[in-house]
């Protein structure tokens, strides 16, 4: 037996969940990607997706991928430094500035790279990085890939994180980064304290979109937008792969600074670029977000009417403020298991439970698309509310 055999040889954890019957992952999807998909021969609602404009089986994002990759090919073979670039990457990097209002922007193949090179870059020695204790894993990564003195603070706590800054070198460069909208528990970043506490002691600030973008601020433009604070954010970074219908993501901001990070960050230039068929999609769903408000609308109804019909049946919500909607279960093992009984009564939810979130708040994460119709976001909540009941865990 080899050495990392040899170790990992008791890994159980997942084993666990499976003698028990109530595994959730890597289920595989049959179908195209809707309010309803197939799953290991099972028609299920889908209340687990982060593509939150519903677009990924749109029929225009679709034939937009199609024409990219009978004109493109199926991929870059090469990184955007050199072989990599076509003109649609330039195209889409173009359009996102002018969409984010800021000078310039740089596109990624994954959003987890976006944060993971550019925080890793874009601070070093003698510097300090400062994070809201919930941010995303791209960010906590990216965070310890840099050479910067990494600090946090309690989630959404403005005390703590004043406490934090106060300690900190007027003059040093401090980047405080946040999730824009948190991932699991759907609250928002208390941005305008954070920009005054920048102000205050002389700090940049970078604001992860991923789950704004889409869904918050004009045309979708994100959190930043929503508050009115895109000026004061120094970096805003998104994802193709939730509201854009794709896969890959962005940052945004001054022409200097995305200028260093065009010639410097890592994973933009050490890894290949996105392909065509995926950026050709994004471009198509970014075009649909701005042309078509009615999409952003819609998803915020059945979102209202969502919140409203979990409130009145009395789960515990949280502080959500978007279409992200944690129900708590408070019990690692009881979630697993709802998420299971969902899945048998035809509802696909997500498990979220440590590292995700603290041990004591483990939750389903029930999630809203444009697409949903309210008459299935009732189904979601019936079927949900029996098993809660029945778990004990509302009344
Ligand atoms: N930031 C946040 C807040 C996220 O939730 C995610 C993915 N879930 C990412 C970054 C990474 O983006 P991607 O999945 O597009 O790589």
């Amino acid at each position: 037996m080899g050495q990392l055999q040899e170790r990992y040889k008791n890994y159980r954890e997942p084993q666990k969940y499976m003698e028990a019957g109530v595994y959730p992952y890597f289920r595989a999807i049959t179908s195209k990607q809707g309010t309803e998909v197939e799953m290991t021969g099972h028609k299920v609602l889908m209340f687990g997706s982060n593509a939150y404009t519903g677009l990924t089986g749109d029929k225009r994002v679709i034939d937009a991928a199609k024409r990219a990759l009978d004109k493109y090919g199926s991929g870059c073979a090469g990184s955007r430094f050199l072989n990599g670039t076509l003109d649609i990457h330039v195209q889409l990097e173009k359009e996102l500035a002018e969409f984010m209002h800021k000078d310039d922007t740089l596109c990624f193949s994954t959003g987890f790279s976006v944060n993971q090179g550019v925080l890793a870059q874009v601070v070093g020695k003698g510097d300090y990085i400062i994070c809201d204790d919930r941010d995303h894993a791209s960010i906590v990564d990216g965070r310890r890939l840099s050479f910067a003195r990494q600090l946090h603070y309690k989630h959404n706590d403005m005390e703590d994180l004043e406490r934090v800054l106060k300690a900190l070198p007027h003059d040093a460069i401090k980047l405080i980064v946040v999730d824009g909208v948190f991932s699991m528990e759907g609250d928002l970043a208390k941005l305008p304290e954070i920009v005054a506490l920048k102000r205050k002691y002389n700090c940049s600030v970078m604001v992860d979109e991923a789950h704004g973008l889409g869904v918050f601020g004009k045309q979708g433009r994100g959190v930043c937008d929503h508050f009115g604070l895109t000026d004061e954010v120094d970096l805003i970074m998104g994802t193709f792969s939730k509201s854009l219908a794709s896969i890959g993501g962005f940052i945004a901001g001054d022409k200097d600074t995305i200028n260093f990070l065009r010639h410097t960050c890592r994973t933009y230039i050490f890894s290949a670029s996105n392909t065509p068929a995926a950026t050709a999609a994004a471009l198509e769903a970014l075009h649909i977000i701005q042309n078509e408000p009615e999409l952003i609308e819609h998803l915020w109804e059945v979102t209202r009417y969502a919140l409203d019909r979990f409130r009145e049946e009395g789960f515990e919500i949280g502080e959500t403020e978007s279409p992200i909607i944690p129900l708590y279960v408070h019990d690692v093992e009881k979630t697993f298991l709802v998420t299971k009984l969902a899945f048998d009564a035809g509802v696909f939810i997500n498990p979220v439970i440590p590292p995700a979130c603290a041990p004591q708040d483990t939750l389903v994460r029930f999630a809203l698309m444009a697409n949903h119709t309210k008459e299935e976001v009732e189904r979601g909540v019936q079927a949900l509310k029996k098993i809660f009941v029945e778990q004990g865990i509302i009344k």
